[in-house]
């Protein structure tokens, strides 16, 4: 496919869609019921619904029964850490061949013009993103998200979760199905500009920033106390009137939907003429800026608070304007620190 149809190539090789990215019009004022339409099977297809079908897959062979799950053990404990571990290794690692190790579509919609494995850094463990990446994917990552997930599991063969059943509620677990990425966004957002705080970045969170160029492995690359915030989402299944499919669904939107935003690449081809959109451009914008795009564009937070950036001139001469009265601020708080110390 020809890439340069859909966007523009800088001296340096990075490629940028030329389209503005939109916010999804869901939450738009006044209502747009027409774009709505247009839009939603974009919010099914593909990876919704992929994420929805490993959670039911998941019910049907891989949790064991109700009564081994009322009891915590490290027999079903490590079999789950195995299953997550396993569709992780084969799903990041199916990008990670395509697109980086046989590198198909060798550049094409590529946002930065270098791959990883070009660029050895200190920052990493062992100088090396993959390694790194890997590493803290399945050290703390898979164990993190199964450690929750045994505990929500065992939350609710034990009835100290609402478990409603399909045949007398399926219209309220349709619902909460359909909100589980609303759900993930706005804990995302909270959890994301909580640890952007100056203490918590430095010690959390950048080690997920690290990978400036994200790649497949980058998505679950995080600290573990970022591990424990973000799988946290599965949390708010115990309050809710939902059951335990809906909250493995929770957990695979967070476990492997982290992947298309870590991507790199803005479509990934799949024939010679057709492409899947990674919705990446926002969450690279983030990698590539730290400040903006907290969110994922889903529900317009960013926009709201003033920290969305389009990818456009104008959405960057916004984001200078910003950074341009915060150094004001911290300017003119240093003269007042600097004044009030000299008369003292
Ligand atoms: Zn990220
Ligand atoms: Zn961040």
């Amino acid at each position: 496919m020809d890439d340069l149809k859909f966007g523009k190539r800088n001296k340096r090789g990075d490629w940028a869609p030329d389209a503005p990215i939109e916010t999804a019009p869901l939450f738009d004022f006044p209502p747009r019921l027409k774009a709505v339409l247009h839009w939603l099977p974009h919010y099914f297809f593909p990876w919704n619904a992929i994420f929805a079908a490993s959670a039911v897959a998941y019910w049907a062979w891989v949790v064991p029964s109700v009564e081994t799950m009322q009891s915590i053990s490290i027999g079903w404990a490590a079999w789950l850490y195995a299953v997550n571990a396993a569709c992780v290794f084969l799903f990041y690692g199916a990008f990670e061949l395509h697109l980086y190790v046989l590198r198909r579509q060798q550049n094409r919609f590529k946002y930065n013009g270098k791959f990883p494995s070009e660029q050895r850094s200190k920052a990493f463990w062992f100088e090396s993103q993959n390694i790194d990446n890997m590493l803290r994917t399945f050290l703390s990552g898979v164990t993190i998200w199964t450690g929750i997930e045994v505990v929500m599991l065992w939350a609710y063969a034990n009835g100290y979760a609402p478990w409603l059943s399909l045949a007398e509620n399926p219209w309220t677990l349709a619902l909460v199905a359909l909100v589980v990425p609303i759900i993930h966004e706005f804990h995302f957002f909270c959890v994301h500009r909580l640890i952007h705080t100056p203490f918590l970045y430095k010690w959390v969170h950048s080690v997920h920033h690290n990978s400036v160029n994200p790649s497949p492995w980058s998505s679950l690359s995080m600290h573990p106390v970022e591990h424990l915030l973000y799988f946290g989402t599965a949390f708010y299944h115990l309050i809710l009137p939902s059951n335990p499919v809906i909250m493995l669904y929770q957990l695979h939107f967070a476990g492997f939907g982290a992947i298309p935003g870590h991507v790199g690449f803005d479509k990934v081809e799949v024939t010679d003429d057709k492409a899947i959109d990674s919705h990446a451009y926002t969450h690279y914008l983030h990698h590539k800026y730290f400040e903006v795009n907290y969110g994922d564009a889903l529900i317009p937070l960013d926009k709201w608070f003033g920290t969305f950036h389009d990818g456009t001139p104008e959405g960057e001469a916004r984001m200078q304007e910003r950074y341009r009265k915060r150094k004001e601020r911290l300017a003119a708080r240093k003269a007042r620190l600097e004044a009030k110390g000299a008369t003292q």
